[in-house]
């Protein structure tokens, strides 16, 4: 619980500086009231020195004196004491609001860390299983004595299939992971040029799968960095194939809806779960398709991505997806 002792730190800091503050203020409370009492009694003393004598009265100045001094000496103990009472108040007060106040600071420091955690758990886990079905299938293949060219061949070129499937994972871990966004340069981009490349980077997988596109673009500029957002709608289209059945249909939309530019992407395919929706865009998360019969590879990261860019760029990313109908994804800038 690294947490624990970094809560008692910050509240012995809060309490330390609350108290300097609040035992400062007592002094000077102490000093300016103590001058006070004393300037008072002199004022009074000579109030009663111009006053005629009195015969009547049975004790003299100098007895009067004294009882003032030590009147204000009870005042002056008395202004300490409650000056203490008040500093213990504020003492006790103040650690347990400390307490609270370090606790609601670190709160998203805590979560950052705890994210970061799992993030890297995460990785390490899908990172670990290609490594060991490639060592696995050396393994195996070296253990054979009768190990033919052919094996040879086949088990290398499953191997090669792991090493892609790995080097996606650690580009797709690398682009989550740099801070690149401080780097971009925000230019004019025309939005249509920007499905059109990520179109034609999709195009092939689409052709295997036989699905047509129905494209209704329109030439809008944005303010944005070009290749981030061909990345974010290559995604999107990856995505819409992915998990849609073979000769269907996709719509890619731009449009202006109430003074924003809107890209819409409707596929038909299987569609979200509304139990998934909150997670999509998680590091990792993948919905359970084990009911589907679509087997789509991916290793949840290409949400978080698509998310961080439509962040960068201060837009928005909506879902509206019917589970069996297909889903529509709105990315509103
Ligand atoms: P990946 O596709 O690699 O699994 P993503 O982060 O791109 O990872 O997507 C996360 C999850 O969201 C997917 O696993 C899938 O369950 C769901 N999903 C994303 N896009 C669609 C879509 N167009 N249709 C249905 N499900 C989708």
């Amino acid at each position: 619980m690294p947490f624990k002792s970094t809560y008692l730190k910050l509240t012995t800091s809060y309490v330390l500086i609350i108290m300097a503050i609040s035992l400062s203020f007592s002094i000077v409370i102490h000093r300016i009231s103590s001058a006070e009492i004393d300037r008072g009694l002199g004022r009074q003393i000579n109030i009663y020195r111009g006053m005629p004598i009195n015969p009547a009265l049975s004790i003299s100045f100098e007895q009067l004196e004294a009882a003032r001094l030590k009147q204000a000496e009870e005042s002056k103990k008395r202004l300490t004491i409650n000056l203490i009472y008040f500093n213990l108040l504020i003492l006790i007060l103040s650690s347990v609001a400390s307490y609270f106040l370090a606790k609601w600071t670190l709160k998203p420091i805590k979560e950052s860390m705890e994210g970061q955690n799992r993030f890297t758990a995460d990785a390490s886990h899908e990172l670990r299983t290609p490594l060991t079905a490639i060592r696995s299938e050396i393994e195996v293949g070296l253990r054979d004595k009768k190990l033919t060219i052919a094996d040879s061949r086949k088990l290398l070129t499953s191997n090669l299939e792991e090493i892609s499937k790995l080097e996606t994972l650690s580009k797709a871990l690398l682009k989550l992971a740099n801070g690149e966004e401080g780097l971009i340069k925000f230019k004019e981009v025309s939005l249509e040029e920007v499905i059109i490349e990520a179109y034609e980077k999709v195009a092939k997988l689409a052709e295997a799968k036989k699905i047509e596109f129905d494209n209704q673009l329109a030439d809008i500029q944005i303010s944005g960095d070009k290749s981030s957002l061909v990345e974010l709608f290559v995604i999107l289209l990856d995505n819409a194939i992915k998990y849609s059945p073979t000769k269907s249909n996709i719509e890619c939309r731009i449009l202006n809806v109430d003074d924003k530019v809107c890209v819409k992407i409707i596929d038909h395919g299987i569609g979200i779960k509304a139990s998934d929706l909150p997670h999509i865009f998680d590091r990792f998360y993948r919905a359970d398709l084990s009911r589907s019969k679509e087997k789509a590879d991916g290793y949840g990261l290409g949400l978080s991505i698509a998310k961080r860019i439509v962040e960068m760029h201060k837009a928005s990313i909506l879902i509206n997806s019917t589970p069996g109908k297909g889903s529509e994804f709105v990315v509103k800038f």
